[in-house]
């Protein structure tokens, strides 16, 4: 028998980019603990991590491309999927135009770096303004906030968690969910330290999360009322003349705009609306001006909402006003070693962001970073007119039950005259393509975290190399990028891979080069494909934004990183806490914090009369949340038995005293319903959350027929965003209303 093999890889499945050390023995996983020598994670892993083993057997998952043929499907070659892509596909795009076809792309891409590298090729080729991400349904906010005061879309401070001394928390729940838009492993163990060192942990949130039961003090909000609770603070620090941003105050512009802006909002007029009383307001406003190392944290809570961008922004804005931002201890940028925007170019100026350059047909909403709202996905392809969607790529995404009012998307989905889905499993999405394209198992893959390492909390670099190989025959993730990018761009279903390669390769390094601080000499492309050989695909990538970026060599000019060193290193480099970086890190034309961006003081005025006409009440409605579980991140996680066993938990939260009203007892039955549809769902009374307020976990609803995820369709659950609402965004980001939607709830009829 063969002798087991030890491997260590990054943990693909969260934010948190926990070191995994997994025993192999040919192709069995024996065994998956935490990496100790992890240089990030210190041998941290949460339950998720151990499912990577059934994932790796389940066998639900695809392993070969399926085409469909009357509602069968039949496993074909990979040059079969590709021309049936190309017939099915290239007549609609020649007959209806290039925005005929729409591609959605998942969250799991972020995790994955042939998508995040080999993407823009595919909407390159595509030629389509029907782009659509997982980012206009959770994080798009934070983006457009941090790309309006930074310059670019993920120059988003975090906070600098081991050194910090305060944490004011807002709709975040990192206990359970490890961090987001913040890297961060061992949040329990981080939290905890800080409290030992004498540090401060407050949250705001309408539900006393995991998070919330380990902080000093909780306070429940009322959903949606982020954005008035932050401007009170900021009212309080310039009323109280604590306004201090110290030496960031010669890089900050717009001051005086956000003073002017925050008088309507004095914490006794906020106090009546979001739930939180004056005298609190003012104290949570004094804390942080008082310490010495204090952040302020929003998350989905603050993002998924009416005010998200607004909520996002003014989170920064605290964060800068009392004088935290870019200080240690307080919210801090990261200095990833590949990929990050702030790092390239001129340091201390740039473009800057720009959005609105072209608008959704049927309801005119912008383009933001290339993207429209996923909102906006169902009534494109329902919509009848030139330029309707006829045909959709996804990428390990599932819109139909993780997008708003998902029915409509459904039957939307049924109307498609093409349909191609990259996944590995037959869900509630994929069961309407033609063709499913199996990327590799998760861990065949070459694993960094170019996006995610922009987001950590200490910076660091790690490079997995795949477990396993792939199975003879099968692609990798970047070949089947490379691959439809050439069906799209006119070059057949057998297009040269490895010079479509080159290509993409070519074209990233002539950008590198021609910027200027570019830590690449002026040499000759061909001189740097040179040295990068014979690396193929991602690998190549990595290495060379590696050698370019901020840690790297600069292809032997001096000593520093390259794939060859993270190769060396199988644990991760260290590369050091988070070190102040403003002004280089800026990329505003200004060369400033913009802390009063045009688009952003606009928005103000939404608030503001929505503050003063009193909309804020619910009229009568309760109003829902959604809840985070540590074991469930992506819908596929439900298919893992290891992850859903034991008690059901997707059921509404309701508070006893909304239960008593509604004559509601545990393990009843309630409708909810709402503009946009309604469900029924189990009753599980708790005084965890705040009266008036009802939550439901998202992702569920695995009731669907032509799936083929048995373990999920045993613990199916119900999917609350057929309750959410297409036509609830936020209009500056797009980002879908998830959090506060008006709810009724009624005991069901007892059958
Ligand atoms: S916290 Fe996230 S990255 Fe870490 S083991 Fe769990 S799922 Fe994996």
């Amino acid at each position: 028998m063969t002798a087991p093999k030890i491997s260590y890889a990054t943990c693909p499945l969260c934010e948190a980019t926990c070191g995994l050390e997994i025993e192999t023995r040919e192709r069995e996983i024996l065994s998956i603990r935490g990496d100790a020598q992890d240089v990030f994670s210190h041998g941290y892993i949460c339950p998720k991590a151990y499912s990577l083993k059934e994932l790796h057997a389940d066998p639900d998952c695809i392993r070969e491309p399926m085409v469909r043929r009357d509602d069968k499907w039949i496993n074909v070659s990979w040059d079969d999927a590709f021309a049936e892509i190309e017939r099915g596909l290239m007549p609609i795009l020649d007959e209806s135009g290039r925005n005929a076809l729409a591609i959605y792309v998942g969250n799991p891409n972020a995790h994955n770096i042939a998508s995040l590298l080999y993407l823009p090729a595919l909407l390159q080729s595509a030629k389509t303004q029907n782009f659509y991400s997982a980012s206009t349904v959770d994080q798009m906010p934070k983006q457009v906030s941090a790309g309006l005061m930074f310059g670019t879309v993920l120059s988003i401070p975090v906070p600098d968690l081991d050194r910090t001394e305060y944490l004011l928390l807002l709709g975040a729940n990192p206990l359970v969910s490890n961090g987001s838009l913040m890297t961060a492993p061992d949040m329990r163990g981080r939290l905890r330290r800080l409290r030992q060192r004498g540090g401060k942990v407050v949250v705001i949130d309408p539900y006393r999360t995991r998070t919330a039961q380990e902080a000093d003090e909780h306070y429940f909000i009322k959903p949606g009322h982020d954005a008035y609770f932050l401007f009170a603070l900021v009212n309080t620090l310039f009323d109280e003349g604590l306004v201090a941003p110290g030496r960031l105050t010669e890089y900050t512009a717009g001051l005086e705009q956000v003073r002017w802006l925050a008088e309507p909002f004095t914490p006794e007029r906020v106090a009546t609306t979001s739930g939180i009383d004056a005298s609190t307001i003012r104290i949570i406003a004094r804390e942080l001006a008082a310490s010495p190392r204090a952040a302020v944290y929003g998350r989905i809570g603050t993002c998924t909402q009416e005010f998200g961008t607004l909520s996002s922004w003014l989170v920064d804005v605290l964060n800068v006003l009392t004088g935290n931002l870019d200080r240690e201890g307080g919210a801090m940028f990261p200095k990833a070693a590949a990929g990050s925007r702030n790092t390239t170019g001129t340091p201390g100026h740039g473009r800057g962001v720009r959005f609105g350059r072209w608008k959704s047909r049927v309801r005119g909403l912008p383009e933001i970073y290339g993207e429209l709202p996923a909102s906006c996905l169902a009534e494109e392809i329902d919509t009848p007119g030139e330029g309707q969607v006829r045909a959709l790529i996804t990428l390990a995404g599932n819109p139909a039950l993780s997008t708003p009012n998902s029915n409509r998307l459904q039957r939307a989905l049924g109307t498609l005259q093409f349909m191609v889905s990259i996944d590995i499993y037959l869900n509630e999405t994929t069961r309407y393509a033609n063709v499913i394209l199996p990327p590799p198992p998760v861990l065949a893959r070459t694993h960094y975290d170019l996006a995610l390492y922009q987001l950590a909390v200490h910076n660091v670099a790690h490079f997995s190399a795949p477990v396993f190989e792939r199975e003879a025959g099968a692609l990798d993730e970047w070949e089947l990028f490379l691959r439809l990018a050439g069906i799209l761009a006119g070059q057949g279903s057998q297009a040269h891979l490895s010079m479509l390669d080159d290509f993409v390769m070519t074209t990233l390094i002539q950008r590198e080069v021609a910027q200027d601080g570019s830590n690449v000499e002026k040499r000759e492309v061909g001189k740097l494909l040179e040295l990068l050989a014979p690396r193929r695909g991602p690998e190549r990538m990595l290495d060379f934004l590696l050698r370019s970026g901020p840690y790297g060599d600069a292809f032997g000019r001096h000593e520093g990183l390259s794939l060859a060193t993270l190769e060396a290193h199988p644990h991760g480099i260290d590369l050091g806490p988070l070190q102040p970086r403003i002004p280089e890190v800026l990329r505003t034309p200004s060369g400033k914090i913009e802390l009063a961006p045009q688009p952003i003081v606009e928005d103000v005025k939404r608030l503001l009369t929505s503050f003063e006409q009193g909309l804020t009440s619910s009229n009568g409605h309760m109003l829902l949340i959604g809840r985070r579980d540590l074991r469930s991140n992506n819908s596929w996680m439900h298919n893992l038995h290891v992850l859903t066993k034991g008690k059901e938990r997707c059921s509404l939260h309701i508070h006893p005293g909304d239960a008593a009203h509604l004559e509601l007892v545990n393990g009843n039955m309630a409708i909810v319903a709402s503009r946009a549809g309604s469900v029924e769902i189990p009753v599980e009374i708790t005084d965890a959350i705040m009266p008036g307020v009802v939550s439901i976990p998202h992702g569920w609803g695995h009731t669907l027929t032509m799936t083929k995820t048995r373990i999920a369709s045993e613990m199916a659950g119900v999917n609350t965003n057929i309750l959410s609402d297409e036509v609830e965004i936020d209009p500056l980001s797009g980002n879908a209303v998830l959090n506060g939607i008006p709810v009724t709830v009624e005991k069901a009829h007892q059958s």
